[in-house]
């Protein structure tokens, strides 16, 4: 009898596996963007200059710590309950610092794999095509664009991760830490 009983789970890294409390900064533009001028937002900003590059560093460094789910993200996989999958689209200059954070906190070695979006192409069609590659069973994300996109593009089940601007978005599978997620995913086998 064949069956799988570890869950294929993919995890974003920025939002998801690490919270950084000044990254809701950003959600109010975004908010006036969509709802307020009608912008819908399909095109991700790529920073071009060095002082651009240096600024979405900052914004990106400060003050991130591995947000509330990762202890148990970590507790499933040594059980094999779940083999995790880290997908992020943070841009190339932002790489060797994900790494450094990784081992900083001894989660490297806890991932199946990990996937950096090395040619800096749009975050929402790159984690679309890993997402469709790998044939993960759910996608843990917190960039709603990101998330409606792949619940539309992809058959993964994708769980979202809100913060506090957003959270009355209605969306079915929300939760407002990657602990609630990973509880759901785990109570669902
Ligand atoms: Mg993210």
């Amino acid at each position: 009898m064949k069956k799988k009983n570890r869950i294929v789970v993919g995890v974003d890294f920025d939002g998801v596996v690490a919270y950084n409390p000044f990254r809701i900064i950003r959600a109010p533009i975004a908010y006036v963007k969509k709802n307020m001028l009608g912008i819908k937002k399909t095109k991700f900003y790529i920073p071009q200059s060095s002082v651009e590059k240096i600024l979405w560093t900052i914004l990106h460094e400060s003050s991130v710590f591995p947000a509330n789910g990762v202890d148990l993200l970590r507790e499933f996989v040594e059980q094999d309950r779940i083999e995790a999958h880290l997908v992020t689209a943070r841009f190339h200059f932002l790489q060797d610092r994900l790494y450094q954070w990784l081992r900083r906190y001894d989660l490297e070695r806890i991932f199946s794999s990990i996937t950096v979006n090395e040619r800096d192409h749009q975050p929402h069609l790159y984690k679309e095509r890993v997402i469709k590659e790998n044939r993960f069973d759910y996608f843990v994300e917190d960039n709603l664009d990101i998330v409606e996109h792949l619940s539309r593009t992809t058959s993964t089940e994708i769980l979202w991760i809100y913060n506090l601007l957003d959270r009355f978005h209605p969306y079915e599978k929300k939760f407002p830490y990657l602990q609630q997620a990973l509880e759901y995913i785990v109570k669902k086998q």
